[in-house]
């Protein structure tokens, strides 16, 4: 039985309608008033413009609740008095008579909608499945025959938490996708005897599955017949040789994780109120938060208050357009990259490109299906927040960057200040790491630097906030956590540390860290908070390197 939020979204669909209904003849009439002051004789530009956005909203949102003859003729009209304004001339008779005739339809239809009304194309109720059910478990099916580079990738993954079972070949996976989905599918795209097995594979799988299960495409091919056929398999990343590995679990992550993701957060800007209450109810249906403004004088109050992800917003408006609107959005620093989805009735080539040009980031012609206004959301929005969180992160591995780790500090100490509750800040630093980097090489030591960030990530818990402050320094924010709690926890990862698996099976050189702990008390803000880590750091190494020492207490430490 679907859920009871369903019916009610339902429900509240139909509502929206009939409201578009009991509120179409006063649209019509005002048109018809309007209609009535223009005439071969009686020209006035501005009237017509009146006309043109009365007339341009008809056709927009005719066809959503259903009413596609009613927006098809507002369409026509329309193109009429569009070429009437462009050309800057008074009406001919015959493009009256042929308005009048049009207009007369219109009122036909308004008089007694539901009797026009199509109800085939009153199908506001999405049908696609919701593909992430299902999804949460951390298997993952790697499908590569480089056995070599398959155990190496399947070893980093399950360092990180990951199940996995490798394959040596596609056709291997069939029957093995149908008995056990897992959660992420890495595949490989050239295999011997075709340099698109990998491809075809899927194409193969994807035949038989209704629910999708996300494929990341890995290969030695970076050419673009290989990745527009990944594309059009649906993959929903390409990663070429040599993998960037966390980024790849990045990806992964941001597909399997169980703590949902921030709901998106939609704008949408239409003066049109029953149209966007129902893209509301739309992206509602999907889990997103949408705000609505009708007067497009109130977007940047919105923005700021609102904090959106995506804009989705009206072309025409009376007074502005949304083109204009989108450029000045983009002039504000905080707002530059906010994607921007235009909705309009508009077809024309030239405008849509325009609007491209300003930043819009997709342009949907109404009336729009459900599916193409979801899919084009979430696109976007998944999009605009991994860019951003390449801006946040540490591109080597993948964890938060020193700027962002300053910031966070800033907030997590305010929040203890106010809450009164602990806060420990750790700073880690891999010892003697240029000796690392000349014995064994920069690769290895870049190695070395992903291997500690994982076990951070593996060992900490999901609120501890770890970044990276540059080369061989990472840090850690502890919300809640005392400084005794912290100093066990960071002994043992130092102790792991020391006993991992070297880059180099040969080499015998020792690779440990050393650790400072600070935590938060009255007399700190972030700045002094971040001094007492790093100096307790430095008396771990003065001490002799590969232990934790508490800020304060650099001679009760003690080799771990
Ligand atoms: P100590 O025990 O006192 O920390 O000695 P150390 O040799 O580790 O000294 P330090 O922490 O100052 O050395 C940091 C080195 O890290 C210097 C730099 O060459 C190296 N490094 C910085 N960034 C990277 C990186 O991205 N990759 C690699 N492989 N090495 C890096
Ligand atoms: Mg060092």
């Amino acid at each position: 039985m679907p859920p009871d939020t369903t019916y009610s979204v339902q429900d509240q669909l139909d509502e929206l309608r009939q409201a578009y209904i009991a509120g179409l003849s006063a649209r019509v009439d005002q048109l018809t008033s309007v209609w009535n002051t223009l005439s071969p004789e009686a020209w006035d530009t501005s009237a017509l413009e009146t006309m043109l956005q009365l007339i341009h909203k008809l056709a927009g949102s005719g066809a959503t609740f259903g009413f596609t003859s009613l927006s098809n003729t507002a369409h026509t009209i329309e193109r009429y008095l569009l070429d009437i304004q462009e050309r800057n001339d008074p009406l001919t008779s015959e493009e009256y008579t042929q308005i009048s005739a049009l207009m007369e339809v219109v009122r036909m239809v308004a008089k007694d909608p539901t009797q026009h009304a199509s109800t085939l194309a009153w199908k506001p109720y999405l049908t696609l499945n919701q593909h992430l059910s299902g999804a949460h478990s951390r298997l993952v099916y790697l499908v590569e025959d480089d056995l070599l580079l398959a155990r190496e990738l399947a070893l980093e993954l399950e360092q990180s938490g990951y199940t996995v079972r490798t394959f040596a070949h596609p056709r291997e996976l069939e029957q093995v996708v149908h008995d056990a989905p897992p959660a992420v599918i890495v595949m490989d795209i050239m295999f011997a005897e075709d340099r698109l097995a990998g491809i075809t594979g899927i194409a193969q799988i994807r035949q038989f599955r209704e629910v999708t299960i996300p494929v990341l495409f890995i290969s030695a091919r970076n050419d673009l017949p290989a990745r527009l056929h990944a594309v059009r398999v649906g993959g929903v990343a390409y990663f070429t040789k040599p993998i960037d590995v966390p980024r790849l679990i990045e990806q992964l992550d941001q597909l399997t994780v169980s703590p949902r993701p921030e709901p998106y957060r939609v704008l949408i800007v239409d003066d049109d109120q029953v149209l966007a209450e129902y893209y509301a109810l739309i992206l509602q249906q999907r889990d997103m938060v949408a705000k609505i403004i009708t007067d497009p004088l109130h977007v940047m109050v919105g923005l700021v208050d609102f904090q959106p992800d995506l804009i989705l917003m009206d072309l025409y408006m009376p007074d502005w357009n949304g083109l204009e609107l989108a450029a000045v959005i983009r002039q504000q620093q905080t707002f530059v990259g906010i994607p921007i989805v235009f909705l309009s009735t508009e077809t024309n080539l030239d405008k849509q490109l325009a609007a491209i040009k300003l930043g819009g980031d997709d342009f949907l012609t109404k009336p729009i299906q459900p599916e193409r206004l979801i899919a084009s959301v979430v696109a976007r929005v998944q999009r605009s927040r991994t860019l951003q969180s390449y801006m946040m992160r540490d591109g080597l591995t993948g964890l938060l960057n020193h700027t962002t780790m300053k910031e966070l500090l800033s907030t997590e100490v305010a929040r203890a200040q106010r809450q009164a509750t602990p806060l420990t800040l750790a700073i880690l630093d891999i010892d003697n790491f240029k000796q690392v980097n000349d014995t064994l090489g920069h690769t290895a030591g870049d190695w070395v630097l992903k291997r500690l960030a994982r076990l951070l990530q593996q060992r900490l818990r999901a609120t501890d906030i770890i970044g990276r402050y540059g080369g061989d320094e990472f840090a850690v924010i502890l919300p809640n956590t005392d400084a005794m709690v912290a100093r066990q926890i960071f002994e043992e990862i130092c102790q792991d540390f020391a006993h991992i698996q070297q880059p180099d099976d040969s080499t015998t050189i020792p690779i440990t860290c050393s650790c400072g702990i600070a935590a938060f008390s009255d007399d700190h803000d972030s700045n002094s908070l971040n001094e007492a880590a790093d100096s307790a750091l430095y008396g771990a190494k003065r001490a002799g390197r590969n232990r934790v020492v508490p800020a304060g207490a650099q001679e009760q430490s003690m080799p771990t």
